[in-house]
């Protein structure tokens, strides 16, 4: 007998049909005489539908009733799945996170789950229940509904293997594993056998949402073994683990793409100490996060122009604050949001030399311009134009023999 955390995402619990299914995958589950804690996002799109409604009233929407508001898809689908269980004589019960309860920590919309309660689930798993939690909701100290981020069901899932002492914590999903990139996008993509938290983290920071970077995060911080594998077949999943269970055959495990960056030139700025700090500054305040910056070298050694990636709903935020607060002064500011980040990653590139410049080789071989670079130990970024995301991501794929 195992102890269990099942995780199902919203295409899993998406309809009624669905969740009939899952509620078969987990009486399977305890049948085989495993301990079982459920936990479910809300059906596919709902969030979404949420969040529209709450646009309706207003963009400013309130922020406490908005978590109150969009964790809501979760209840449903705990109560749905609970009710298919007890259907099929599976003894089971669902809890919202305030009667569990899950303490948050932080802002609305992206708090941290800090500790949660066990006794009442520990005594219905002893009475051989199935515990059905909702993903994503938590609740603050002073009592308040909060969400943990989007696609936050994940996060759930991987306290509840830490809190509870399980021994798996299985995410089913809509795809059977974790693949060297989105298998919806590129049909040649494969599936990742075995992969290390950290390229986890990076594929899933730079757009890979098969799983939620906060919660690779905390995996990897207590040393969690995860599975992604698919609801709707039986096929063996991913394992995401620590590294020293991996052997590298090659220096790229995957490759990534988001479209959630934009670019910004601040033109003809002064060539002296400090303007980068002092441009910079005032958006660190904002809590806007700049990605990546390139300085142009000045042709006359006195002005410059300075390039920065920001998240693209930072945009306006961004250029309101370059005009207003900023101490410096500069000729103007042009923006680009049509772009694409588009990033390789691989734990194997530490000891490959050359993976750079194939990167750009490849890209060029495409006519494909490199507009920014980042890169760290185990993954190289460039922003290109969106028009080409695509092109270049099949072309990566094959140069870093993926396909
Ligand atoms: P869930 O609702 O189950 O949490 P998500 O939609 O959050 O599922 O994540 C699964 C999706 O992630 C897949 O349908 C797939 O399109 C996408 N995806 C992006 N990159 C990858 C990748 N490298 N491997 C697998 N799936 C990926
Ligand atoms: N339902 C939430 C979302 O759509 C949480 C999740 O799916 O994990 O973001
Ligand atoms: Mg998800």
């Amino acid at each position: 007998m195992v102890k269990k955390v099942l995780k199902f995402g919203g295409t899993s619990v998406g309809t009624i049909e669905r969740i009939e299914h899952v509620a078969n995958i987990v009486k399977n589950e305890k049948s085989a005489g495993n301990d079982v804690i459920v936990v479910v996002s809300a059906m596919a799109g709902k969030t979404n539908e949420l969040i529209q409604l709450s646009n309706k009233i207003s963009n400013t929407f309130n922020k406490r009733e908005f978590d109150v508001l969009i964790s809501s898809g979760e209840q449903v689908t705990c109560a749905l799945l609970a009710g298919a269980l007890l259907k099929l004589k599976v003894k089971s019960k669902s809890w919202l996170n305030w009667q569990i309860p899950i303490i948050t920590e932080g802002e609305h919309s992206n708090a941290r789950i800090i500790n949660m309660y066990t006794d009442q689930i520990d005594n219905f798993l002893k009475e051989k229940g199935v515990a059905i939690i909702p993903g994503f909701q938590g609740v603050s100290k002073n009592g308040d509904i909060t969400t943990i981020g989007r696609g936050g069901s994940d996060a759930t899932a991987v306290a509840i293997a830490k809190i509870f002492n399980t021994d798996t914590c299985e995410i089913y999903t809509d795809v059977d594993g974790v693949y060297s990139t989105d298998p919806n996008k590129i049909p040649v993509a494969k599936k990742i056998e075995k992969i290390s938290y950290d390229e986890m983290l990076e594929l899933s920071s730079l757009g890979a949402k098969v799983m939620q970077p906060s919660a690779v995060q905390t995996a990897m911080m207590y040393d969690i073994p995860l599975e992604v594998r698919s609801t709707f077949s039986n096929r063996k999943g991913t394992k995401i683990l620590n590294q020293e269970n991996i052997d590298y055959t090659k220096s790229v495990t995957g490759v990534a793409y988001s479209k959630d960056d934009a670019k910004i030139t601040i033109i003809g700025v002064k060539d002296k100490p400090g303007v980068a700090a002092n441009i910079f500054e005032p958006l660190s305040k904002a809590q806007i996060n700049v990605d990546m910056v390139i300085q142009n070298i000045s042709s006359d050694q006195k002005t410059t122009d300075i390039t920065f990636t920001v998240k693209r709903i930072d945009v306006s935020k961004t250029k309101q604050i370059l005009k207003n607060e900023s101490k410096v002064d500069y000729k103007g500011i042009v923006e680009n949001v049509n772009v694409a980040k588009i990033s390789i990653v691989g734990a194997g590139m530490v000891s490959t030399p050359g993976v750079t410049y194939r990167m750009f080789r490849a890209l060029a071989d495409e006519k494909i311009n490199i507009l920014a670079i980042s890169t760290s130990e185990i993954k190289l970024s460039v922003i290109i134009d969106e028009r080409n995301t695509l092109d270049a991501i099949k072309k990566l794929h094959t140069v870093f023999d993926l396909d």
